[in-house]
């Protein structure tokens, strides 16, 4: 019999019940025990439908309050000082206050840092590592989740996050040190944890170790083997499990740990498959993740039991499958999608569909596929289906990809000429002033904007109102003077929704929410077919602000590369080849734009970098790419017209060359966090083209001083030449409230003029 599990399943609830608990419980109107009794909830529900799947395990301890890394560095005892925390086990405000800075009890402190889990979207709080610290058993979360889940009759397989992997993606604070001197102080609490679950009555614990897909430096692959050998034999028999990538030149390394199981991405690295096959030892499980947990397609039955098969033959029970990864990346829960046709829908598989799709392979193998004759009937249909659907390919898309030339990707003029064409007819000062995009999303806007999705406002209302908060935009921003103004945003929800809803190939959908940390989840469409613009999307808008001032106003784009980055995307077709047709759809807003008189247009890159593969040998395919898709988008315009990028991450030294490449005129940047740290990368680096690092930082409520920005504009005047100079926030506007806004812009303007008039005085 072959054995069906998964890594791990949503954890935010079908109706984001985690959300509404926490932020109840933070806000003071929910207790204790009532959010506890949330979770428990969320855990039962998910437990449930992994026995009605029909799983041989429910996974436990992927459930978390806020993070999973913060959980673990919780169970080790990791929490800085700083926290205050003297208690025997961490508490639940402990807990918050390292994820948030505060929590009902307990005194604020700066919250742990927080960054993207390997190439998702997701979130997780980084562990702080100091050279003296030590470890020891401080939560028991995870064995009251495995009694819990004990408790209701279920077969249970706890998840642990892996000690190499915790070490891996914590920080060394006051100092630089090997974080490998922890692990000896680190295994003993491992092995204490392994045991207590055995005590439990636990068989199977599952290790998630995923930086075994990274490339590793030599002595924390010699770590992998010194520890796994220390943990041997304490405990539970262990399936260590790998995610996101190819394990390539840690295969070896991966087979031969001693571990009674090996789970490895078959969906990121299908190719990994008969490598692992010969290399494991023949008495170990090999868990396969067959189903793609990072993204929402119905598994087409018969490629896939092709290729299992042979490996039933030749593993017989030690053959395990389950999807690639956690399924904390996939939305809970297709079926509540009634918004979405019967075509489309047929395409698709969130979590709960891929239990289904688990039960239905493994019946095939075992029984034979006469047992589920139906089923497989089913999906092959739709696989067809979306193979061949009109909706999906367009002959008019491909016809005008295969027109693209390398010429469309290129400015008519090299920067320098044109950037002084546009900053003359543009008529702007030295260090002209402008911001990112979006300004304070009211609760009038939202409710605005809600009501007139629920069809409680009709269109001409809507519109009315949306002008009146464009007009108030432009009106605040000539009274500070700014100089490139910017509509405000008020239309958009979201970024990347904002255009999923108006192209072409794309659905959106009601529930399919995604945890990015937290409580905060995110909706990403679904880009399901050929990409098209039905109608220009955001032509309107800014013509109406530009007709409201004599001041050039920027139009406001997302980039190809972000749109792709932040949805579901097709798996037909290679990413660069849907970026391409993004690029060509967007390229045709640009166009309108400059046709209405727009003579700025921004596209935002915000998760450009974050797209990045996980091992460095892909890093510049995927840039090649990635920067054409930009160009392609950005490349259709006269050169008097302004192309901006917005990029909102602070690291990105590694990429300055690719970034240059893109050839925007003016790329704005966030700085101000890392005290223009940034900045240094271009003193390695000679960046071409204009440059507005964000000189204040727009996460906090504190409103910056003319002082400290002339600051910061003077360290910046170091390396970057005045006249390719801009002054701009980190980052758009949209959380913050109006009196702060308005005293940081004034802050932000007053000190480009002292810059602007120490300049004319030569003291600069
Ligand atoms: N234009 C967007 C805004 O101002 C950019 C957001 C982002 O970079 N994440 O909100
Ligand atoms: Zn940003």
């Amino acid at each position: 019999m072959t054995t069906i599990h998964t890594l791990g399943y949503p954890r935010i609830g079908a109706d984001r019940e985690l959300k509404k608990a926490l932020e109840g419980y933070w806000r003071g109107d929910l207790n204790r025990a009532a959010l506890e009794s949330a979770a428990s909830a969320i855990r039962l529900a998910g437990w449930q439908a992994q026995r009605e799947a029909g799983l041989d395990f429910v996974t436990a301890g992927d459930f978390s309050l806020y993070d999973h890394v913060l959980d673990t560095s919780a169970m080790l005892g990791a929490v800085p000082p700083r926290f205050g925390w003297q208690g025997e086990t961490v508490d639940i405000d402990t807990l918050f206050r390292m994820a948030r800075g505060r929590a009902p009890s307990g005194a604020p402190a700066p919250a742990c840092e927080m960054t993207k889990w390997f190439d998702t979207n997701y979130h997780y709080l980084v562990p702080e590592l100091h050279a003296d610290m030590t470890f020891r058993l401080a939560s028991p979360r995870l064995f009251d989740e495995v009694a819990e889940a004990r408790a209701e009759g279920h077969r249970v397989k706890p998840v642990l996050l892996g000690p190499l992997t915790w070490l891996w993606l914590g920080k060394c604070r006051d100092g630089e040190f090997d974080r490998l001197t922890l692990l000896d102080r680190l295994l003993p609490v491992y092995g204490e944890i392994l045991q207590r679950l055995a005590a439990q009555g636990v068989e199977w614990v599952q290790i998630d170790e995923p930086i075994l897909v990274l490339d590793l430096p030599g002595e924390w692959r010699a770590a992998f083997e010194a520890a796994y050998n220390r943990l041997s034999g304490a405990g539970p028999k262990t399936l260590l499990t790998t995610y996101f990538g190819g394990l390539e030149d840690n295969l070896h390394l991966a087979c031969h740990l001693p571990v009674d199981g090996l789970h490895v991405d078959l969906a990121r690295a299908p190719r990994q498959l008969e490598p692992v096959l010969d290399k494991l030892p023949a008495w170990k499980v090999l868990s396969l993740g067959i189903l793609d947990g990072r993204n929402v397609w119905r598994a087409d039955p018969d490629p896939l039991l092709a290729r299992l098969r042979p490996v039933t033959g030749r593993l017989g029970d030690r053959l395990w499958l389950a999807p690639s990864c956690s399924l904390l990346h996939v939305p809970q829960d297709l079926g509540r999608e009634t918004g979405l046709d019967d075509e489309l829908r047929g395409w698709l598989a969130f979590a709960r569909q891929k239990l289904d799709e688990l039960q239905l392979l493994r019946t095939a193998l075992d029984a034979g596929e006469a047992a589920v004759d139906a089923e497989l009937t089913a999906a092959r249909a739709a696989a067809n289906g979306r193979r061949h659907s009109a909706r999906i390919h367009r002959p008019a898309v491909a016809e005008r990809l295969a027109a693209v030339t390398p010429a469309m990707g290129r400015r008519g003029t090299p920067f320098a000429e044109r950037y002084a064409r546009q900053q003359a007819w543009l008529k702007l000062p030295p260090l002209p002033t402008t911001t990112i995009g979006s300004f304070p999303q009211t609760a009038a806007i939202r409710a605005t904007r809600r009501d007139w999705r629920r069809g409680q406002l009709d269109d001409a209302t809507y519109r009315r109102r949306m002008q009146a908060e464009i007009a108030e935009a432009i009106r605040r921003q000539e009274t500070l003077r700014l100089d490139v103004l910017v509509h405000g945003e008020p239309e958009r929800n979201d970024m990347v929704e904002y255009f999923g809803e108006q192209l072409g190939g794309f659905a959106i959908t009601e529930h399919g929410w995604v945890q990015s940390y937290g409580s905060r989840c995110v909706k990403p469409p679904i880009l399901y077919g050929d990409v098209f613009r039905p109608a220009p999307m955001t032509v309107d808008w800014i013509r109406y602000a530009q007709s409201l001032t004599e001041r050039p106003v920027k139009g406001m784009l997302t980039g190809p590369v972000t749109i792709l980055n932040w949805s579901f995307v097709r798996d037909d077709q290679p990413r660069r080849e849907t970026a391409r047709q993004i690029a060509l759809a967007l390229r045709d807003e640009v166009q309108d734009l400059e046709a209405a008189g727009i003579r700025v247009i921004q596209i935002d890159e915000a998760a450009l970098r974050e797209g990045l593969p996980l091992r460095r040998g892909e890093w510049q395919a995927y840039l090649d790419w990635a920067v054409n898709a930009f160009r392609l988008t950005a490349g259709g315009v006269d050169d008097g017209t302004q192309i901006h990028t917005h990029m909102c991450y602070a690291d990105f030294h590694d990429i300055l060359p690719a970034i240059a490449a893109m050839d925007a005129d003016v790329i704005t940047i966030e700085t101000a966090r890392s005290h223009m740290e940034l900045l240094e990368a271009f003193r390695a680096f000679d960046y071409p083209n204009a440059i507005g690092p964000g000189v204040y930082d727009i996460h906090s409520p504190n409103v910056p001083t003319v002082e400290e920005i002339h600051a910061l504009l003077r360290r910046a005047a170091e390396r970057i030449p005045l006249e390719r100079l801009w002054v701009n926030p980190d980052c758009g506007l949209k959380t913050r409230d109006w009196p702060e806004v308005e005293a940081a812009l004034a802050a932000m303007v007053a000190a480009a003029r002292r810059m602007r008039e120490a300049r004319i005085s030569g003291a600069a």
